[in-house]
């Protein structure tokens, strides 16, 4: 029997999209292909009222709800079966204090939405991250990390305040004096079922109209030593402006073998930085392209972004190396994998967190626990087609079992895993307890279910 929406519809103002609507795939389709979760009800939200609306009448119709921003969630957790989606892409609403250097944005948003307000008008940003649809609420409620990141923290550590419909439907203003401890569950945890957030308000950072930027690329032997180089650049030292990462890609267009880029920006005025390249250059033999150079931050943004392919099938794993970890043996296991990849769309890409601006703030002063965690790495197999999912899905665990020595058992909550047995301790550790404590107190029905959100305490 077909849901009765009829009092959703008096009220709802937004478009209300069942899978009886011809435009029902495309508005559920979400970035991993893979995931096939089929709502029965996708409320696409104009407003925060129409939250409310959809907060209230899944509640009284005993709806399994869900949120979705971007829809970037490796495993899908922003669908729902047979449920209620509340979707807040409409919520696109900007507004920029360049007086304060703070912006509000809708959760909507992506980052290159606000990019294009804050640092191409007025030379200011937060540190959204590499891929510009990824929704900047689900990123920086999740930890936040970009090329901005090591010099001025998190995009967690940039939210000032937030709007939230919980699981009354009441309207919520989150800041530092009221609800704080929803504030610091927000800062980490936000997307892990506390309640919709419509809004949130970080502080910005000045970033020059030009930086330094680009990516550089070598063939698949010099890796290893293009890794070696990559980790004594780091590690022991306080570099907080050059802000680089590495992606060993499989087949990247145009060059069809596989390559390990290191790509990223010097976080400060350009003059002299690429004299900070110079050890990873002198590591390795001529570079299968070189486009480092003098560019603007948000031309860095959207090159990057453009290169991330939407609708592949996806299975992301991987974790934070321990203390030491991210030496020689984890480089040939990663290489050696990459010799024989079933599929030229996968790659692996390394992040460097620990250290800077993430790691001078206590691993309790946010959600986010991971601040002296340095290297992590994400494994990312893509592929198209249904028989070719066995042989990637073989490949990716045979990687991670390689590396799980290597490994220290911490994940980012924002690469989420479907397979962590302990994926409480992995994502939060020790914050975990007290985010069961704000759990309780702001939805003790657990109305704000997915697989992976706080579970109530016992
Ligand atoms: C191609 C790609 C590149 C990425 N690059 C980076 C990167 O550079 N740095 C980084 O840190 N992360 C990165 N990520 C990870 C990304 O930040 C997370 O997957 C993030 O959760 C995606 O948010 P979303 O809104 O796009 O996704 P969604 O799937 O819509 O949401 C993700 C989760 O947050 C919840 N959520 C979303 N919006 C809200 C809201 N308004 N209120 C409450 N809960 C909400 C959802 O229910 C879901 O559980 C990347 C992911 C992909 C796929």
């Amino acid at each position: 029997m077909p849901l009765d929406l009829s009092g959703l519809r008096d009220a709802f103002r937004g478009t209300i999209v069942t899978p009886f609507d011809p435009d029902y795939e495309g508005v559920r389709v979400v970035f991993n292909n893979r995931v096939r979760t089929r709502p029965s009800v996708i409320c696409r939200c104009r407003d925060t009222e129409d939250v409310v609306t959809a907060v209230r009448f899944a509640r009284e119709a005993g709806l399994p709800v869900s949120i979705r921003g971007g829809g970037h969630h490796a495993c899908g957790y922003s669908l729902v079966d047979d449920g209620l989606v509340i979707d807040v892409r409409g919520l696109g609403r900007i507004s920029f204090d360049p007086g304060a250097a703070t912006v509000v944005a809708g959760a909507g948003c992506g980052w290159r939405d606000v990019d294009q307000v804050t640092y191409v008008g007025h030379g200011y940003a937060a540190p959204g991250g590499e891929c510009p649809t990824v929704g900047n609420a689900g990123y920086s409620m999740g930890g936040g990390y970009g090329f901005l990141s090591r010099r001025y923290g998190l995009a967690c550590d940039h939210i000032l305040a937030a709007e939230l419909v919980d699981a009354d439907g009441r309207v919520l203003r989150v800041t530092e004096d009221e609800h704080p401890d929803l504030l610091w569950a927000l800062r980490g945890a936000g997307g892990a079922g506390f309640g919709v957030v419509t809004r949130l308000k970080y502080r910005l950072d000045p970033v020059p109209r030009t930086i330094f930027g680009g990516a550089i690329a070598w063939p698949l032997d010099d890796a290893e030593a293009v890794f070696r180089a990559y980790r004594d650049m780091y590690v022991g030292r306080e570099e907080d402006r050059l802000s680089l990462y590495l992606a060993l890609m499989a087949e990247p267009y145009p060059h069809g073998q596989p390559v390990l880029m290191a790509y990223g920006m010097h976080v400060g005025p350009p003059d002299g930085a690429d004299k900070q390249l110079a050890p990873l250059r002198a590591a390795a033999g001529e570079p299968v392209f070189d486009t480092f150079g003098l560019m603007s931050y948000y031309d860095l943004q959207q090159a990057l972004g453009s290169e991330i392919m939407y609708g592949l099938q996806l299975k992301w794993r991987g974790g934070f190396f321990r203390e030491g970890g991210f030496g020689d043996q984890a480089f040939a296991s990663i290489v050696d994998a990459f010799r024989h990849v079933p599929s030229g769309y996968s790659m692996a890409r390394f992040d460097l967190l620990g250290g800077g601006a993430i790691g001078a703030v206590a691993a309790d002063a946010t959600a986010f626990v991971h601040r002296s965690s340095m290297f992590n790495i994400s494994i990312i197999a893509q592929w198209v087609r249904g028989n070719e999912t066995e042989a990637n899905l073989r490949w990716t665990e045979e990687l991670m079992i390689a590396l799980a020595p290597h490994l220290s058992g911490e994940v980012y909550q924002n690469y989420a895993d479907e397979e962590l047995e302990d994926w409480p301790s992995a994502y939060y550790g020790t914050n975990y307890a007290r985010l069961q404590e704000v759990k309780r107190r702001y939805d003790p029905a657990d109305f704000f279910h997915h697989p992976q959100s706080i579970r109530l305490p016992e």
